[in-house]
């Protein structure tokens, strides 16, 4: 009994000075808001922490906010995420800045990752972020593609072939200017509508990044087949997400395409593969053109 109390007196000092602790999460959102004050608090941390533990009953919707690993249930480990977000820790699998120099810190996603800037180019978790939302500098041209994501492919490309799945690159890096003449081309020919649904605009394309690319096999129907089906169930352990999944249209702001795929390495492929979630809805973004 009297461990027991110890316990107590510490969590709720422990509690207390979070209390205390200024809070300074201001992209919140009403994500893992259990008790819907607007901010991410102690309080909701608590409240994750008595629902892991089946303490307090949260309603279905409650708990799929508070589900930070996307387990389906709200956990201890929710409940931690919680606590670190709400004293401005950020993520405990953030991977932050780390190692970048000159990164610019610029603000939260709607999970809670922190969001850099080098150069014109955005990160998060690490990773270099292009789509509708955060655009690619012109001046950014790697020329080709990065030599990580070219070797995971073709260490990929030997183990698909090794299993009776022939994949190539179709299409790899786009400058800048190659990308702005494809759009041009495209609103030429079949007009402005038409083009936005199909082309990205000159640095919105995630094929400047060097870090992207269009896959085929030998029939040329990639969509549907067997190397597409392998593709999606290999390419995490390769580093690679599927960037485009079928049903995400919404949110990654391009229809299905089973043959684009986005090298972020094998940490952050591994978990967003897992998690059954495009790169936008895992790190809480948008992609939308302003
Ligand atoms: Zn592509």
């Amino acid at each position: 009994m009297k461990k027991i109390s110890r316990i107590f007196v510490f969590f709720s000092v422990f509690v207390g000075f979070i209390l205390c602790f200024a809070l300074s999460v201001s992209a919140a959102g009403v994500f893992a808001d259990a008790d819907a004050d607007g901010v991410l608090t102690s309080a909701d941390a608590r409240i994750a922490l008595r629902a892991s533990v089946g303490l307090e009953y949260l309603d279905a919707a409650r708990s799929q906010n508070c589900d930070f690993d996307y387990d389906g249930v709200v956990t201890a480990s929710d409940a931690r995420e919680i606590l670190r977000i709400s004293v401005g820790l950020g993520r405990s699998d953030d991977a932050g800045a780390e190692g970048m120099a000159d990164a610019e810190f610029v603000g939260w996603t709607d999970k809670y990752y922190k969001i850099y800037r080098i150069s014109g180019i955005t990160f998060i978790d690490g990773i270099l972020i292009a789509n509708k939302t955060y655009s690619l500098p012109q001046s950014f041209a790697p020329g080709g593609l990065l030599t990580m994501c070219s070797d995971a492919f073709y260490t990929m490309q030997a183990q698909a072939s090794a299993e009776g799945m022939n994949i190539y690159i179709n299409s790899g890096y786009r400058s800048y200017s190659s990308q702005q003449s494809v759009y041009d081309s495209y609103v030429e020919s079949y007009g402005y509508a038409y083009a936005e649904a199909q082309a990205a605009r000159a640095g919105y394309s995630e094929h400047q990044s060097g870090l992207a690319i269009d896959l085929t096999n030998d029939t040329g129907v990639f969509t549907g087949s067997a190397q597409a089906r392998w593709v999606a169930q290999n390419c995490a352990d390769y580093g690679f997400i599927l960037r485009y999944p079928e049903g995400k249209t919404d949110k990654t702001g391009y229809n299905y395409e089973a043959w684009h795929i986005r090298y972020v390495g094998t940490r952050v492929a591994q978990k967003i593969t897992a998690s059954g979630l495009c790169l936008e809805e895992y790190y809480g973004i948008t992609s939308v053109y302003e």
